[in-house]
């Protein structure tokens, strides 16, 4: 099956509103004539509103880095599906590797994100992936089952839908470290064929599985010409305009 590629850029801590709007800008006019790929920007959530507002009727759609699972309450510091909704963002990132080592997520608290998530309209990029001493240790297959079994608990078919997988080796990530396309392959193979284990080859064809860890537009190529990488998530080099335009017309 043919699955359309879904190129995604992870800001994390970085751009004001004002730097926001720059990129965006400047993006937007770059990549107007991009077709045939899902483009996603996912700023802070102080510039969602802008980043919303300036990429209306363009092939650009925004994400949150985050979401909690109450709908409100007391929660100092945490934005719920239906806030995200009001904006309104289109896809929201779970389980990224820095907060589950930063803020304390685990597998069980992205599941807790991602059944309210998919109780909205929001799309969520799910992020799994191994440490370098699980790798080291040949754990790889166990630690990425793990995280797709606790983290996916309860997930029907039908939502499996509307959910992008995101493989993103902790060890690649803001390492300058890339997978090679081999190995990124390799667990890309074996994720989708637990999918298709656990809710059969419609939903393991169609969903989409993005590599991250590292992204740069030299490896772009090599790397969403695998037949089971999908897309990317990409850190570091969406800040930078030209290579996260590159990066996107490899995926072209
Ligand atoms: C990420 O933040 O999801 C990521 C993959 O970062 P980088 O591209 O910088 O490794």
């Amino acid at each position: 099956m043919k699955r359309k590629k879904i190129i995604a850029g992870n800001w994390k801590m970085n751009h004001t509103v004002t730097e926001t709007s720059g990129f965006i800008n400047e993006f937007k006019r770059n990549i107007a004539d991009v077709d045939g790929v899902d483009i996603v920007l996912c700023p802070t959530f102080t510039s969602l509103q802008i980043a919303v507002d300036l990429t209306q009727n363009t092939n650009i759609a925004i994400g949150a880095q985050n979401v909690h699972w109450s709908k409100n309450g007391a929660f100092t510091g945490e934005i719920s599906p239906s806030m995200l909704l009001d904006i309104p963002v289109a896809y929201v990132i779970l389980g990224h590797s820095e907060r589950r080592q930063y803020f304390g997520e685990t597998d069980e608290t992205v599941n807790m994100r991602l059944k309210s998530t998919l109780t909205t309209p929001l799309k969520p990029i799910v992020c799994i992936g191994e440490k370098l001493d699980e790798r080291e240790s040949g754990i790889t297959e166990k630690i990425i089952s793990g995280q797709l079994n606790d983290g996916l608990k309860d997930i029907t078919a039908q939502q499996m839908n509307d959910i992008v997988i995101a493989y993103e080796p902790v060890w690649a990530i803001g390492t300058g470290v890339t997978a090679t396309p081999e190995q990124a392959q390799e667990v890309h193979a074996f994720i989708r064929n637990l999918i298709n284990e656990k809710y059969g080859v419609n939903v393991s064809e169609s969903i989409r599985i993005q590599y991250g860890g590292s992204v740069k537009s030299k490896n772009a190529d090599t790397l969403l010409t695998q037949s089971d990488i999908d897309g990317a998530l990409v850190g570091g080099a969406s800040l930078d305009c030209n290579e996260f335009v590159n990066i996107i017309r490899s995926a072209e």
